[in-house]
C-alpha cells in the first residue's frame, strides 16, 4: 500500500523529498487528468508535473512518438549532435516564436528549467560585459546557483544564505494586495524613473545591469499575472538602456495562460526566452530562444552532456504540434475565464477565498483569514495554514493541487490543457467538498 512505499522511500532518500510530504501517495498509473495510486484510489491531477504535462498523462500521440523513436534505430543519446528529429523539433519550435523562425535562434541547455536560466544569465552577462541582474519579488527560476540567486522567495535560499550572487530585486505587481500600486500608472512611472535616473548614477549605488529577468505570470510566487502595460514599459526601458530582457516561460509558456507564450498578452518580444517543462512534452528538455543579435556564444562556451535528448524532442515536437493544430490556447483561455467565474461564485459563499486570479489554466486561489483586520488595501491576512489544510482535504477527496505564494496561501491549478469541461466541474465539486470538510 501507499504507506509501505512511502516508508521505504523515506529510508532510501535523504531528507530532500518535498512532494511526498504534501501528497502521500505512491503512483501506480495515470491517464489524462487522472492518477491512481497503488491502492487503486483515483485523483484528479491539477498539478500535472508542475505544469509539465500539457497534454496530460500518457497521451496516446506522445506515447506513440516515443515508440517511433525506439523502433527507428535512432540512438537515445547523441550529445548535441544533429539528427533529423532534432532538426524537425528545432524548426518547429522556432516557427512558434515571434518572427516565426526569422528572429530567434535556439540554444539547447541542460535538461531542467534551472539549467536554461543559468545559460540565459551567463549569455546576458557575456553579451553586455556587465554583471548585475534585476529580478522581482515572488519570482521563481530554479535551484541552481544563479537561478536561485534571481529567485525572489527567501525560503529556498535559506540553505545557502548569503552565499549566492547578489541580485537586485524590485517589487512585482500584485492584483489583490497592491492593485493600484506597482502595476498601475504610478508604479509604471516609478519603474521608469528608477531605470532612467538611478541606473549608472554613481550616487545611487546602482550599476547598470546586464539583464532583467521575470515571469510574465509568476507561478510559484502565487500565480501573479503582470499587467500588460507594466511589461510593455519594462520592455521599452530595457531596450533603451541596452539591458537584456529575459522572460522565463518555463511554467507559463506553451498555451498554459491562453496564449502560446505568456508575454504575448502584452504584445512584447523578449531578448531571451527561457523554455522547459511543456517544451519536452513530459520528458526533460530545456532550451533558450535567443534574439539572433544577442547570440554572443562562441563554441564551447556553454556545453553539457544531456542537451540532445531524442525522446524528449519527439515528445516535445508531438506536444507542440498538438497544441498548435488543435488551437489549445483558445480553448484554455475560454476554460480559464469560465473557471474563474465559477470560483468567483464560490468566493461569495466562502469568504476564506480572498482572491481568484490567473490566466487560462494557470489559476490561483488565495486563502485568507476573513475574521481578522484588513490591511490598508482592504485585504485580509494570508492564511497559509488553512491553505495547507485545504490542500490536504482536497487530496483526501481525490484532488491534487499545489500551493504557492509567500506563505503558501495560494492554491494553484495547473491541470492538463486537455482537461474537459466536465472534469473542471468535478474539480469544482471536489474543491467545495474540501472547503466543507475543512469546516470553513
Ligand atoms: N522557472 C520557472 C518559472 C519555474 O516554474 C521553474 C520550476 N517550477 C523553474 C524555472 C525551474 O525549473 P526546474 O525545476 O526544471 O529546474
Amino acid at each position: 500500500n501507499n504507506e509501505t512505499y512511502l516508508a521505504r522511500q523515506a529510508e532510501f532518500e535523504s531528507n530532500v523529498r518535498s512532494y511526498p510530504r504534501k501528497l502521500p501517495l505512491a503512483i501506480a498509473k495515470a491517464e489524462g487528468v487522472w492518477i491512481s495510486d497503488v491502492e487503486g484510489n483515483q485523483y484528479l491531477d491539477c498539478l500535472a508535473g508542475a505544469g509539465t504535462l500539457a497534454l496530460g498523462h500518457n497521451h496516446p500521440d506522445v506515447l506513440q512518438s516515443i515508440q517511433n523513436v525506439i523502433t527507428s534505430g535512432l540512438p537515445l543519446h547523441t550529445l548535441d549532435l544533429t539528427t533529423p528529429l532534432k532538426d524537425r523539433f528545432s524548426e518547429y519550435l522556432l516557427s512558434l516564436l515571434p518572427g516565426e523562425g526569422k528572429e530567434y535562434c535556439l540554444q539547447f541547455t541542460g535538461p531542467s528549467g534551472a539549467d536554461a536560466v543559468e545559460a540565459a544569465l551567463k549569455l546576458a552577462k557575456k553579451y553586455t560585459g556587465r554583471t548585475g541582474v534585476i529580478s522581482f519579488s515572488g519570482g521563481y527560476h530554479g535551484m541552481t546557483h544563479g537561478a536561485l540567486a534571481v529567485t525572489g522567495n527567501l525560503s529556498p535560499k535559506e540553505a545557502v544564505n548569503g552565499m549566492i550572487p547578489e541580485v537586485q530585486f524590485m517589487p512585482y505587481p500584485h492584483q489583490y494586495r497592491c492593485p493600484l500600486g506597482i502595476g498601475g500608472e504610478a508604479g509604471v512611472r516609478a519603474l521608469t524613473y528608477y531605470f532612467e535616473n538611478l541606473i549608472n548614477d554613481v550616487e545611487s549605488g546602482v550599476r547598470k545591469p546586464a539583464a532583467v529577468i521575470l515571469e510574465a505570470v509568476q507561478g510559484e510566487g502565487g500565480v501573479n499575472p503582470a499587467p500588460a502595460e507594466w511589461l510593455q514599459r519594462i520592455r521599452k526601458v530595457t531596450q533603451e538602456h541596452g539591458i537584456l530582457l529575459i522572460i522565463d516561460e518555463v511554467q507559463a509558456g506553451f498555451a498554459r495562460t491562453g496564449k502560446l507564450f505568456a508575454f504575448e498578452h502584452a504584445g512584447i518580444e523578449p531578448d531571451i526566452i527561457v523554455m522547459s517543462k511543456a517544451v519536452g512534452g513530459g520528458l526533460p528538455l530545456a532550451v533558450l530562444g535567443i534574439k539572433k543579435q544577442f547570440d554572443a556564444w562562441e563554441p564551447g562556451h556553454h556545453t553539457g552532456t544531456f542537451r540532445g535528448n531524442q525522446l524528449a524532442m519527439a515528445t516535445g515536437l508531438t506536444t507542440l504540434q498538438y497544441l498548435k493544430d488543435n488551437q489549445l490556447a483558445d480553448k484554455v483561455a475560454a476554460q480559464g475565464d469560465w473557471l474563474k467565474a465559477q470560483l468567483a461564485e464560490l468566493q461569495k459563499r466562502y469568504p476564506v477565498i480572498g482572491h481568484v486570479r490567473g490566466l487560462g489554466l494557470m489559476l490561483g486561489i488565495e486563502i485568507v483569514k476573513p475574521g481578522e483586520a484588513q490591511d490598508h488595501m482592504g485585504c485580509y491576512p494570508a492564511d497559509g495554514e488553512l491553505s495547507a489544510l485545504l490542500q490536504k482535504k482536497c487530496f483526501e477527496n481525490g484532488l491534487i493541487l499545489e500551493r504557492g505564494g509567500r506563505h503558501g496561501c495560494v492554491l494553484r491549478l495547473l491541470p492538463s490543457l486537455l482537461i474537459s469541461d466536465d472534469e473542471l466541474g468535478i474539480f469544482l465539486d471536489k474543491f467545495e467538498m474540501a472547503l466543507l470538510a475543512a469546516g470553513v
